[in-house]
């Protein structure tokens, strides 16, 4: 199964991987944790251009066509191998991620990105999608609590562009309904783990 996270800043889906691990652990399931951009080592290396603070003069396409290489290549070399071998793939953001910050927020237009992606994955899409809401302010106060972060260039973005992406990923998750799920991200981290945990039970890890 591939189960991927989206979500805005501080939205918390690096932590409640962990936690999703712990479970997959538990139910003794064979599974995987990666992300993107990243997860292999071409793709870690465009994500180092992508979110490199001094390029600053990056193209809004040249983004998105950078992110649907790193997800091509990290789909063909870790993805795709994965899910033939029946390991559960969980993977923090993912083509949702571009639609979103890309084809929304930056106003390049959800179809436009969602063509480029079209080229990159043809139709490997998640099993399921936990998108994990959160209002941008406390997701930015999460953050600057947590100092934890690396540095990167959406940094430098103000709260009308994380608003956006809100926007963005509410118009997807209509787009999708059968696929994303919501979920309520300003609940305490465990609440939101449970949330998805039952979720996956009542469906794709039903049995
Ligand atoms: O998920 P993570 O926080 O590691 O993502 C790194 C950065 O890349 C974040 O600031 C995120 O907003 C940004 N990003 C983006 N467009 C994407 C995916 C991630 O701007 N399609
Ligand atoms: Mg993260």
């Amino acid at each position: 199964k591939f189960i991927t996270l989206e979500g805005g800043e501080g939205s918390g889906k690096t932590t409640v991987t962990q936690l999703l691990a712990a479970y997959l652990e538990k139910r003794s399931l064979p599974f995987l944790v990666t992300r993107e951009p990243g997860g292999i080592h071409i793709a870690e290396q465009i994500r180092e251009i992508i979110l490199n603070p001094a390029h600053t003069m990056m193209d809004g396409r040249t983004e998105a066509l950078l992110y649907a290489a790193a997800r091509r290549q990290h789909l063909v070399e870790k993805v795709e191998p994965a899910l033939l071998e029946g390991t559960t793939v969980l993977c923090d953001r993912f083509v949702d991620s571009s639609l979103a910050y890309q084809g929304h927020a930056r106003g390049i237009g959800i179809n436009e990105v969602w063509n480029i992606n079209q080229f990159a994955i043809h139709s490997l899409l998640p099993d399921i999608t936990f998108y994990l809401d959160i209002d941008p302010e406390e997701g930015l106060a999460r953050i600057a609590a947590s100092h934890e972060r690396e540095v990167n260039r959406l940094d430098l973005e103000g709260l009308p562009f994380h608003n956006l992406v809100r926007e963005g990923y509410q118009q997807i998750a209509a787009l999708f309904p059968e696929r994303i799920v919501v979920i309520d991200a300003s609940k305490k981290i465990e609440e939101v783990a449970n949330d998805m945990i039952r979720r996956l039970e009542e469906g794709i890890l039903k049995d």
